[in-house]
C-alpha cells in the first residue's frame, strides 16, 4: 500500500446529521453522530492528505483545525458548501446522514400543543451525493454509505450505481454494537466492479482505516487489484 498517494489530495468528508427546523425550537433529525466521518477525515489528514469537513451539528473532540471544518445545519446547506468545494476535489467521501425531508413550511413561532393529532408537511431534500455525481468529473472518486435495516446488499448497489460512487460502506445497523450511535460499527466495501469486502466488528476509528485502505487502493486503480477479494479482512 503506498500512502503517497494521499500526499496532498484534496478530499471532501461530509459528515454527522442534517437538521431541518419544524420551528424556531425544534428539528428533524437522525441518530448520527458523526464519528465515522471524523475517524476517516482524522486518518486522512494524518497520511497527508488536505483534508475538508463539511460537517452537520455533532459533538465530537477532533484533532483536526477549525479550518478544516465547515459547520452546516441543514442538508441544502450541507449541498451548498460540498457542491463549493467539489470543483478542486479529487475525492469526495459522502458520510453524512441527511435529512431525507424538510419542512415544507417552517413556523415562525413554536407550535402551540391542540386537541387531536399535528400533521406537518414534508418535502424532499436534495440529494447531495445524486446531484454532484451530475457533475463528477473523470479522474474524481466518489465513496458513499448505506445505512440499511433491510435488504443491505441490493439496497447499498442501487444507491452506488444511481450516485455513481466507485465504492460504497454498508453499515450495518444492529443492537450488538454497529450503526449510530456505537463506537463500533460492522462494514462490507462494496466496489462498483461489486466485489465485497467484509470487515468486523471493530471500533469506528480502525473502520476507518479500513476505509481509508481501500480508497488508497482505488486511487492507484493503475495497479491490479488483488484477483479475489470476498471475504478479505482488513484485520
Ligand atoms: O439513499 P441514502 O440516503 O441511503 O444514501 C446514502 C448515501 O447518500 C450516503 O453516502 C449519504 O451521505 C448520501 N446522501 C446525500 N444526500 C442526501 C441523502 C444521502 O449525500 N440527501
Amino acid at each position: 500500500m503506498n500512502i503517497a498517494s494521499l500526499k496532498y489530495k484534496r478530499i471532501i468528508i461530509t459528515a454527522g446529521p442534517t437538521r431541518e427546523a419544524i420551528d424556531p425550537v425544534r428539528f428533524i433529525s437522525n441518530n448520527s453522530t458523526g464519528k465515522m466521518g471524523y475517524a476517516i477525515a482524522e486518518y486522512l489528514h494524518s497520511l497527508g492528505a488536505d483534508v475538508r469537513v463539511v460537517s452537520g451539528p455533532v459533538n465530537i473532540k477532533t484533532t483536526l483545525a477549525a479550518k478544516q471544518i465547515t459547520n452546516v445545519v441543514t442538508a441544502e446547506e450541507m449541498m451548498e458548501v460540498t457542491q463549493y468545494l467539489a470543483t478542486d476535489a479529487d475525492v469526495i467521501i459522502f458520510s453524512a446522514a441527511v435529512a431525507d425531508y424538510k419542512c415544507a413550511v417552517v413556523a415562525n413561532q413554536k407550535i402551540k400543543k391542540q386537541e387531536g393529532s399535528l400533521h406537518i408537511s414534508l418535502i424532499p431534500n436534495p440529494d447531495i451525493a445524486f446531484e454532484l455525481s451530475k457533475t463528477k468529473k473523470p479522474g474524481q472518486l466518489f465513496v458513499g454509505f448505506a445505512l440499511e435495516t433491510e435488504n443491505g446488499l441490493p439496497n447499498a448497489i442501487s444507491k452506488m450505481h444511481r450516485k455513481k460512487f466507485d465504492f460504497v460502506v454498508l453499515n450495518i445497523q444492529d443492537s450488538k454494537g454497529s450503526g449510530f450511535g456505537f463506537d463500533t460499527n460492522r462494514v462490507k466495501l462494496i466496489d462498483n466492479d461489486l466485489r465485497i469486502t467484509d470487515c468486523e466488528l471493530k471500533l469506528k476509528s480502525l473502520v476507518a482505516v479500513d476505509i481509508v485502505n481501500h480508497l488508497i487502493i482505488k486511487l492507484q486503480s493503475s495497479l491490479p487489484i488483488a484477483a479475489d477479494k470476498k471475504s478479505l479482512s482488513y484485520a
